[in-house]
């Protein structure tokens, strides 16, 4: 695949020596593509030509073209599992039905106030291979990887293992993509697969059902937001960050900070002022005692279950998009 992932591995492989071929049926719209042998508009058989295919998160499952790999017994990996062939830093991965960019963007101003070396991707903004094509070139000492993962990302990996792995959640989505809701819960599992007792697995305490029998594989750290005693606290008044759900967002990134023994003050100042990201539960305007708020990046029920549940006022919720299976 073409796509942004799909050129980040290209050049990454490229920069390592790699004889890459990137294949495509778009366009591919990056003029990367000249550097490398490349064809589009079609997957022709030369993409069966190789040790391994990395395999973009667009291409269906069940498709002939996917199939033929497993056929040829070649192995297919996702861009997330290559990338991590070649970076020795801690990796953060964050993910979970909602709140992943929310909270890799929070993680990602903790750390770079910390560290010089901070790298944020994955599904957000810049894919884990440009990050790890930096690190490399540039020679980056202590770099830290913030990861959000999507389950897509993690269906195919294989040694794929984060210091730090969090899933903030688990609710139904995807049912488009996954035969069942088991399917996705397990793609999205799928992150605590090489964990061992040097790492981490921060999870929801209500979410505890999930992850039976995971303790003698890792540290657990579980979050939760019904616990009646607290050793931190944050002033709701400064705070732009609302509802509930980012409560529980903000309590993972502490249990992933203070991992590091990041200063309990350092976390307060900086999730205090923290802006909400555009388009999740973003006030847009006031006009004539109407505040409008856009929330469109609410693509599940949960999500904009959630949205309803923090407003204070009478609501009226204008609904777009198509229910991918549920
Ligand atoms: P993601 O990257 O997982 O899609 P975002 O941070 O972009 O998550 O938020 C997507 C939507 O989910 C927004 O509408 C946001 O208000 C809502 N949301 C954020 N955090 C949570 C959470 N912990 N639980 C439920 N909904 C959430």
């Amino acid at each position: 695949g073409g796509g942004v992932s799909g050129i980040g591995a290209a050049q990454l492989a490229f920069y390592l020596g790699a004889n890459v071929f990137l294949s495509d049926n778009k366009i591919i719209n990056h003029d990367f593509k000249r550097s490398i042998s490349y064809e589009e508009g079609e997957h022709t058989e030369k993409c069966y030509e190789c040790d391994f295919a990395i395999i973009s998160p667009g291409i269906p499952t069940n498709s002939l073209f996917f199939n033929q790999f497993k056929e040829r017994n070649i192995q297919l990996i996702s861009e997330i599992e290559f990338a991590s062939w070649y970076t020795n830093a801690p990796i953060i991965g964050v993910t979970g039905s909602n709140g992943k960019s929310t909270t890799v963007s929070i993680l990602d101003s903790i750390f770079s106030h910390e560290y010089e070396s901070t790298y944020m991707g994955g599904n957000i903004g810049t894919p884990f291979s440009v990050n790890v094509l930096s690190e490399n070139k540039y020679n980056v000492k202590n770099a830290i990887h913030i990861l959000e993962l999507s389950s897509f990302q993690l269906e195919r990996i294989k040694k794929f293992k984060p210091y730090i792995a969090c899933i903030l959640n688990l609710s139904a989505d995807h049912l488009d993509r996954y035969p069942s809701i088991t399917d996705y819960y397990n793609a999205k599992l799928n992150i605590t697969k090489n964990l061992d007792k040097e790492c981490y697995l921060i999870y929801n305490k209500k979410d505890e059902k999930f992850y039976a029998g995971l303790e003698q594989k890792t540290n657990i750290i579980k979050f939760n937001l019904e616990a009646s005693n607290a050793d931190f606290f944050l002033n709701n008044k400064k705070m732009k960050l609302k509802g509930n759900h980012n409560i529980e967002n903000i309590l993972a990134c502490i249990q992933i900070a203070e991992i590091f023994n990041i200063s309990k003050s350092a976390i307060k100042s900086i999730v205090e002022n923290f802006n909400p990201l555009n388009h999740r539960m973003e006030p847009i305007k006031t006009d004539d005692g109407v505040t409008y708020i856009n929330d469109s990046k609410a693509t599940n029920i949960k999500s904009v279950i959630k949205a309803i549940e923090s407003s204070e006022k009478r609501t009226i919720l204008i609904l777009g998009g198509y229910s991918k299976g549920k």
